[in-house]
């Protein structure tokens, strides 16, 4: 699959059963439809299902960053703006084959529902630092 922003081939990466695509060049990362739901729900951030309804119903946000389009379908995809400060500009595919984060947005993302989640101390935590880990780790260079 050829990333939407840059067109590298993206990579998968597999994380407990979940499979996201994973862009090395701007480091968005792209989860199928579904995907996030079974990664969030693994990690205590449950109400995925209700948040992602959400976004899905949501309108779209004006927004002067490029639409972006579909690794799948190639359509363009509707941008949805969560959480404040930093807002999280999420472009997800009309027909619901995923969704796309720019790189760092992801990591983002996961704090922002793990905070809503304050009386389960802990909750996303693990999830927080392999993302921290996998898509915000220090360009490696020189060791082709
Ligand atoms: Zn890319
Ligand atoms: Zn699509």
């Amino acid at each position: 699959m050829l990333c939407p922003v840059c067109e590298s081939a993206m990579i998968v990466v597999e994380y407990h059963n979940v499979e996201l695509d994973f862009c090395h060049s701007c480091r968005g990362v792209w989860f199928d439809s579904g995907e996030l739901d079974l990664l969030l729900e693994s990690h205590g951030l449950g109400e995925a299902k209700t948040f992602l309804d959400g976004i899905l119903a949501a309108q779209e946000s004006a927004s002067p960053e490029k639409k972006r389009k579909c690794p799948l379908c190639g359509h363009k995809m509707k941008k949805t703006a969560i959480g404040e400060q930093p807002e999280i500009l999420i472009d997800m595919c009309r027909d619901e084959h995923g969704l796309w984060f720019d790189g760092g947005e992801v990591t983002q993302l996961m704090r922002h529902l793990a905070d809503k989640r304050q009386s389960q101390h802990g909750a996303g935590e693990q999830v927080i630092s392999f993302m921290e880990e996998v898509f915000e780790a220090p360009e490696q260079t020189g060791d082709n």
